[in-house]
């Protein structure tokens, strides 16, 4: 192992502080690593942008999620985990000890990584996203709902998050009315209920938004109306709108491996099965990261804890390996960690 003399060092690094990141860092820190979290743009991850989380079991009447993650995060530091608030912006996993740049300017160097970067909004992709995101159209009904007192939002998606967006909207807004790209919905049947049952939501289906319009009065740029079109009829129309809430999924935040970590065509990292190994030994990926099938805050952290034992074995056998001790081919993985080989060699 060749240490890099202006890094600075830790056994584990974990990168990305939502339920997975957090929960892999309580594993790793009560197994007794050294271990930093890499909170990266977004500490806490999405559920800091959700209000209640229902589902999170341990929670009988709910909690709100920045609570939830706050909690996560308090239980990481006890056991000795360390959050250092910084985004890593360049890595290099073809060395050893592995490399990671912050933005901060800083070099890093570790012996076990863990990608728990999660996942981002999508956005749609249309003319005038951009220049009204921050202006009327937003991602985040929780951070920007009360800006729309009284006013006539709409909501583009036709999953949970646009489900749930649309029923915390109707706490501000006048109306809001839902537009999706198809008939069904993706949402789960008690989330649809719950929405068709709420007076103040309509729906706007087998629609598409084209163009976002607005317009720059006494040097404040506002969001004042929407081109959308009818995708069966192909019938165009303007409609005056004060908000906008984009909530058509997510994509893996996966730039930064790429070239390094095996991912499939949407950018998901691809993890052997039942494990949270990744193609290069050392490196682990857990959460929403690696997951497009589940995505949920308790499958998230459940892989978390996968993440921290996989990589505790994973060190423990590299260990054995450089103090010459034979192992098994899986590098000691099935049997809890005894032993070495080409797993741990690298
Ligand atoms: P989903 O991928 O489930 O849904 C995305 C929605 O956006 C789909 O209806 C999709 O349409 C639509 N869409 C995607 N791209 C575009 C586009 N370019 N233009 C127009 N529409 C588009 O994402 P969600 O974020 O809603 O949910 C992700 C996961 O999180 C799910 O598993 C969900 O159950 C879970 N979740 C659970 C919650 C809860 O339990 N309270 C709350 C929020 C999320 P189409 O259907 O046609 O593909």
């Amino acid at each position: 192992m060749q240490a890099e003399p202006h890094a600075e060092h830790h056994e584990v690094a974990i990168l990305g502080a939502g339920p997975a990141g957090l929960t892999a860092a309580i594993y790793a820190a009560r197994a007794r690593l050294d271990t930093v979290v890499f909170e990266g743009p977004q500490p806490g991850g999405q559920l800091t942008i959700t209000t209640e989380v229902e589902n999170y079991p341990g929670f009988e009447h709910g909690i709100l999620g920045p609570e939830l993650m706050d909690i996560f995060r308090r239980q990481a530091h006890r056991f000795g985990a360390r959050s250092l608030y910084e985004t890593i912006v360049r890595v290099d996993f073809h060395r050893y000890p592995f490399l990671l740049w912050s933005d901060s300017g800083k070099l890093y160097s570790a012996e076990a990584v863990i990608v728990a970067t999660g996942a981002s909004a999508k956005k749609l992709g249309v003319p005038g996203e951009a220049e009204y995101m921050g202006y009327g159209i937003s991602a985040c009904a929780t951070c920007d709902g009360f800006f729309f007192r009284d006013q006539h939002v709409y909501v583009v998606g036709g999953g949970d998050t646009a489900m749930e967006e649309a029923l915390f909207l109707t706490r501000f807004a006048r109306r809001v009315t839902i537009i999706h790209r198809r008939q069904e919905f993706r949402a789960s049947k008690i989330m649809q209920e719950r929405v068709r049952s709420n007076p103040k939501i309509d729906f706007l289906l087998d629609t598409v938004v084209e163009e976002f319009l607005g317009e720059t009065r006494d040097g404040l740029r506002r969001l004042t109306a929407i081109r959308v079109r009818n995708v069966r009829t192909g019938e165009q129309a303007v409609l005056p709108a004060d908000g906008v809430f984009v909530a058509i999924g997510h994509q893996p935040n996966t730039d930064i491996f790429r070239g390094f970590l095996q991912m499939d065509e949407q950018g998901y990292i691809i993890t052997e099965p039942r494990s949270t190994r990744t193609n290069i030994p050392g490196v682990f990926a857990c959460g929403d990261v690696q997951d497009k099938v589940y995505r949920q805050a308790v499958t998230a952290a459940g892989s978390g804890c996968m993440a921290a034992i996989d990589a505790e074995r994973w060190l423990e056998a590299r260990r054995h390996a450089e103090q010459g001790r034979a192992v098994p081919a899986d590098g000691g993985l099935a049997s809890g960690g005894e032993s070495s080989s080409s797993v741990a060699e690298r």
